[in-house]
Formats: structure tokens, sequence, C-alpha cells
């Protein structure tokens, strides 16, 4: 059976076509995404007029090149999952209004699904079928979040998030900061490469005694940066980029990885999937995978391109759904901005 997933939470248009085999193992076919991600860049942040707008005029081409990258057409799908939330309303409201067209022309059934789970479904494209528990580390512009996961469509706990900035949200922050280019995990990263990660010993949040174990701060730490460097400019001094960024990416890198092996180990959890946009950054990975493998956890995380939000990741929601045999979403749910993470799918 066929799922076409369609994403549009953010500013990602996403159309992605996956197999569920009869064994239940998946299979990506195609994976086409139209970014609008210039269009923000002069703002600095993703402003959501335009993000819906440029969801509007790409929807249709972007299942249109999903749709022959697989050598599909329409006729062969089986069944439309949309990402119904978290995320924009007007932007969620493009994807949803398109998925219900599509499920109805073609007489399917319908999925209104889960994004963050997303981007944890999308693991087993590319690694097979995950365990019956493992941890999720979910880490990109919108979210920070560590899950207890059993099943993709069966129960999953927040154990911990972000009680201000997400981590992408601080990459893009600081690098507007020093003047680097949105959005701004790339250019840190790359900057990174070249500086001392223990040039400057930027706080590491929440990681006191009495502080809730599991949960993350970025805001301290982007204010530490921030004073760091106007401190450094009122001195008259050259900004040693490269020190900054990479002694940034450690703070971050440092407590993402800490609290979430020390969650799999206290959880009894042996496998982590590590996704998001910001599971994109080379030394967040590789600190993730040298702690895991210390601590005896097995690391997934999937390629780079499906880290970021994409129609795939929401298909292998879809079709983990149905492999449950759950009841499809009604033709008439609506987009829920703010879908908590222990649903999987709208009714
Ligand atoms: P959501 O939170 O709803 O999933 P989003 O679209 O903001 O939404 P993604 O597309 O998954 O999230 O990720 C974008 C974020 O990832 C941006 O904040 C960007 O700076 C960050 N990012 C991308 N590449 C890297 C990198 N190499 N290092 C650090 N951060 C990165
Ligand atoms: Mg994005
Ligand atoms: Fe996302």
């Amino acid at each position: 059976r066929i799922v076409l997933g369609i994403e549009t939470s953010c500013d990602e248009t996403g159309a992605g076509l996956v197999r569920l085999e009869p064994d239940g193992s998946m299979r990506l076919l195609a994976d086409s995404v139209a970014s609008s991600v210039e269009q923000h860049a002069r703002f600095g942040g993703v402003v959501p007029e335009i993000a819906s707008r440029a969801h509007l005029e790409a929807m249709e081409p972007t299942v249109r090149r999903a749709l022959d990258e697989a050598g599909l057409s329409l006729s062969d799908v089986d069944a439309v999952a949309v990402t119904a939330g978290p995320g924009l309303a007007g932007a969620l409201m493009v994807g949803v209004s398109a998925a219900k067209a599509y499920a109805a022309a073609l007489n399917v059934p319908l999925y209104g699904v889960n994004h963050l789970l997303g981007h944890v479904a999308v693991d087993v494209l590319e690694h097979g079928p995950l365990p019956p528990r493992c941890l999720a580390m979910l880490v990109s512009g919108g979210h920070t979040q560590l899950l207890s996961v059993s099943g993709i469509a069966g129960e999953v706990t927040e154990i911990g998030s972000t009680i201000d900035d997400a981590a992408g949200e601080a990459y893009d922050k600081v690098a507007r900061i020093l003047e680097l280019p949105y959005p701004g995990g790339p250019p840190i990263d790359r900057m990174a490469r070249e500086g001392d990660p223990n040039a400057i010993a930027f706080p590491r949040g929440l990681t006191g005694p009495r502080d809730a174990k599991f949960d993350f701060s970025f805001s301290g730490l982007k204010t530490a940066v921030a004073r760091w460097v106007e401190q450094t400019r009122e001195a008259g001094m050259q900004l040693p980029i490269a020190d900054i960024a990479a002694s940034f990416q450690e703070a971050v890198a440092d407590v993402l990885t800490r609290k979430a092996v020390l969650a799999a180990a206290e959880l009894g959890l042996d496998t982590m999937v590590l996704s998001g946009g910001v599971a994109a950054n080379s030394r967040i990975s590789a600190l993730a995978k040298e702690r895991c493998s210390e601590a005896g956890i097995t690391l997934r995380v999937p390629r780079p391109r499906l880290c970021t939000d994409n129609g795939a990741m929401i298909a292998a929601v879809g079709a983990h759904v149905m492999a449950t045999e759950l009841d499809p979403s009604p033709l008439g749910i609506s987009a829920v901005p703010g879908l908590p993470v222990d649903t999987a799918v709208v009714r």
C-alpha cells in the first residue's frame, strides 16, 4: 500500500511517498521538498503569511514531483497522510486542505498526523523498524524535546523540553549576534570547525543540582554570547568569531547529549533516535555518538535531508498508523496548531 505524505507545518512544503509492505516494513519511494527559507532570510525568522502563500504555490507541483520521482501516478496512492499539527496555523491549513482534497478525489483514507512523531518515524525508512521502546531527542528550529517512544502510533511521553528557546532558535539568534546569515545552524557549524571549543566558558543551562534534570534552557546561553560580544567590541578588540561559534556550539552539544544519555540510562532505554534540523550539526551528532557508545546506547540519526522537515516523514507516520489498523481521520478534521505529542492521529 502506498502512502502520500504532505507536510506544511513551517517553511518547507513537503510531499513524500512511502510503501507499506505486507510484512509491515516501509520503503521510501520519493521525497520532494520546496522551501521558502530564502524569502524569510531578510527577516531573520519565518514570517507566517509568507510561508502560507509559498505553501499554496508549491503544494501541487511538489506532489507532482514526488509522484514523478517514484514513477507513480495519483491513482496509485492508497492513503493520504498530512501534518495536522503542531505548527503555524495558516501554514498547516494549506496542507490539510490539500490532503482532504486528494483523499476525497481518490476516495482513499486520510490520516491527520503529528509532525513531531514524523521526525522520529522517518528513521524507520533509513534504519528499519524501531525497537518496542526507545528515546527520541528532537532538536529543531521550533522544538527541543526528549521523548519516550513505545511505537510511533503507540505511547509517546514527553520526558523533558526546553523552557525557553529551541536549540535551532538559539543557533539562529547567535548567528544574528555574530552577523552570520539565516538560518544560523549551517554557518555556525562551519565557523566552529576553525575555532577552539574551550576558548570561552559559556554557561550550560539547567545543569545545577536543583534544576529539572531533563529540561533545557538556551536563552541564558544566548544572552551570555551577546554580552561577551558586546564587551569585546567595547574594549575595541577584534571578535574571534570562530572561537565564539565553537564555544557556543560546545555548550549546546554538551547539554543536549549529556541530558539525553542520562534520560536513556534512567529509563532503561538502549536505543536513541536523534532527529530534527539541528541533528544535522556535525558536533552534536559526533558528541552524541561518542557518549552513546560509552553508555552502550545504539544511536540512530537519519541522514540530514530526512532530519529537516519533509513529506516522507509524514507518510512514515501514516504508514505506522495504517499498520496498527487504527481508524483514519474524518474528512472534516481541522489543523491543530498546538497538537500535543501524545496524539498520533487527529480525530
Ligand atoms: P519544527 O520545529 O516545527 O520542526 P523547523 O522547520 O524550524 O520546525 P527544521 O527544519 O527541522 O525545523 O530545522 C531548522 C533549524 O535547524 C534551524 O533553526 C537551523 O538553524 C537549524 N540547523 C540546520 N542545520 C544546522 C546545523 N548544521 N547545526 C545546527 N543547527 C542547524
Ligand atoms: Mg524549516
Ligand atoms: Fe519539524
